[in-house]
């Protein structure tokens, strides 16, 4: 263990692709680049409040004070920059978008794989368009406990190593309502092999850059999947296909454990299937697809629960399209979306199987499936105690999963025993409960338990992050001692409360 200085740094994206001749600088337009260099802006006082010990010892670090994580020094071999890219937005094209306020320290070399540090919230770039650049506490603890989190529920992910405040105030209008007040100031660390994202290709081909475009991808799969190559068509597609894959996995998993992100815009789709962006994100409550948290999105809720995997496909359609100035005969493309929808057709039997503690899915379940969904939403229904609790039941009843409805005398008693005959017949009154236990978290970062950790440590207490970054490195063991704290329905002050029931994207 050690120092950022004891740490071996590379600058393999800034070396490999064309960026901005100009360091810093004004807001602006940057074009033919991948990128600008720019220097993160110190905090007034910078403090070290949360930190993963986990993350850190993979990186071989010891517990820093907030120097370097505060952005306030840059240690030799680190070479910030912002990077940038482009994306669709709620469907529509965006244009340049970027590191508005994201900047990448430098990459790890480590002994088997080599990792991106980059700081979120220190401050301006040539990207940051209108806004500051900095990021607050609130919207810090959600990226920084959900993504450790996240982590431990086996869900592809970026990680978080640290969260530093900055000492400084940030002006925030949380609600767009004209009512701005402000805000304690934060910055996270964020570890992922890279953040380049779908949008990342989409800013050359829609500049019509083709050449920064076909460095971008070199660069991309030399570095980033070094089993591939990029020679042919048939090559390209067999690039994206596996990009494909891992965002069926991906959604997959967000699938099942309840998890929506809130803005799966093509800026914030990773090109390692990994959840990136931790935003207005949320955990279904009640079993609802239609629910988004994200109140930017209440009108056509384009990124709720149930759409998420459809919403999935389109976006890779959008990365395909990107990569036609590269091919011959871009008719092929097909076949990388296709690879989409089976795979995830398949994962998702698979999930299915092990919620439900099935052998192997067989084609008679989906009916089983149908039926189970639309009586989850019959009336309001807790995703994560319902599945839960089905891990342990002993008989085909509904009672012992009386927990997990919020209306306990309004249970559709008579629907329910006659699907869990069905269920219980299927699995011969035996269903692998391992499997189960595996597939039904107990524990997941729930609106309202954030709300309460960021509560606290608005008011300097963190241990409520602490308590709740703990418990959450191990989602699917019991931990009777947080039972009657966390295994529990949304209590009805969080119903309606602006950061548990509906979030926006200000932060
Ligand atoms: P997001 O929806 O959080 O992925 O952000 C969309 C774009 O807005 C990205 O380019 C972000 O870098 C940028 N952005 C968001 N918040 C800020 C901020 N406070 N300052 C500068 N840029 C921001
Ligand atoms: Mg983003």
């Amino acid at each position: 263990m050690g120092s950022f200085d004891s740490l071996e740094w590379l600058n393999r994206f800034l070396d490999e692709t064309p960026g901005d001749i100009e360091v810093g600088g004004p807001t602006r337009q940057v074009p033919n680049a991948c990128w600008s260099r720019v220097k993160p802006t110190p905090s007034p006082q910078p403090k070290l409040m949360l930190w993963s010990e986990e993350m850190a010892s993979k990186l071989n670090l010891d517990r820093p004070d907030g120097i370097v994580l505060g952005g306030n020094e840059i240690i030799e071999g680190m070479d910030p920059y912002a990077q940038r890219y482009g994306g669709h937005q709620f469907g529509n094209w965006a244009n340049q978008l970027g590191d508005g306020r994201a900047i990448t320290l430098g990459e790890v070399k480590l002994q088997s794989e080599v990792l991106e540090l980059q700081l979120k919230g220190s401050g301006k770039t040539p990207y940051s368009r209108f806004a500051d650049g900095k990021a607050v506490l609130r919207s810090s603890i959600r990226e920084f406990l959900c993504s450790e989190a996240m982590y431990h529920l086996k869900v592809p992910t970026t990680r978080a190593l640290s969260l530093v405040t900055t000492g400084e105030e940030v002006l925030r209008d949380m609600m767009y309502d004209g009512n701005p007040a402000l805000e304690t100031g934060a910055i996270v660390c964020r570890v992922a092999p890279s953040f380049i994202r779908f949008g990342s290709f989409q800013i050359h081909t829609a500049s019509n850059d083709y050449d920064t475009l076909m460095t971008l991808v070199e660069h991309t799969v030399k570095t980033h999947f070094p089993e591939h190559s990029i020679t042919s068509d048939e090559e390209i597609v067999q690039w994206l296909t596996h990009i494909a894959k891992k965002t069926a996995v991906m959604i997959s998993h967000w699938m099942r454990v309840g998890f929506v992100h809130g803005v799966m815009n093509t800026d914030n789709m990773s090109i390692h299937g990994l959840t990136i962006d931790y935003g207005p994100y949320g955990w279904l409550e009640d079993y609802n697809p239609g629910w988004t948290p994200n109140t930017t999105d209440s009108a056509t809720r384009r990124y709720r629960y149930g759409q998420q995997p459809k919403i999935g496909a389109w976006n890779l359609a959008r990365l395909c399209e990107a990569m036609v100035p590269l091919m011959e005969d871009p008719s092929q493309l097909h076949e990388a979306l296709e690879a989409y929808s089976q795979s995830y057709g398949e994962l998702q039997n698979q999930m299915w199987a092990g919620k439900l503690g099935l052998s192997s899915f067989i084609e008679s379940d989906e009916e089983l499936i149908v039926e189970l969904n639309a009586l989850l939403q019959e009336v309001e229904t807790d995703m994560t105690i319902f599945f839960r609790l089905l891990c342990s039941i002993e008989q085909p009843n509904i009672e012992s999963l009386s927990d997990a409805f919020y209306d306990p005398s309004n249970i559709p008693t008579k629907l329910w025993n006659d699907w869990l005959s069905k269920w219980w017949k299927r699995v011969n009154g035996l269903p692998n409960r391992s499997e189960m236990i595996v597939s039904n978290p107990k524990y997941v970062l729930r609106n309202w338990m954030a709300q309460l950790a960021i509560d606290a440590a608005e008011s300097g207490d963190f241990s409520v992050c602490e308590e709740l970054f703990n418990l959450l490195k191990n989602p699917y063991q019991e931990q009777p001692e947080f039972e009657e704290k966390w295994f529990q329905k949304r209590p009805e002050w969080a119903r309606h409360r602006v950061g548990c029931s509906m979030l926006s994207c200000s932060s």
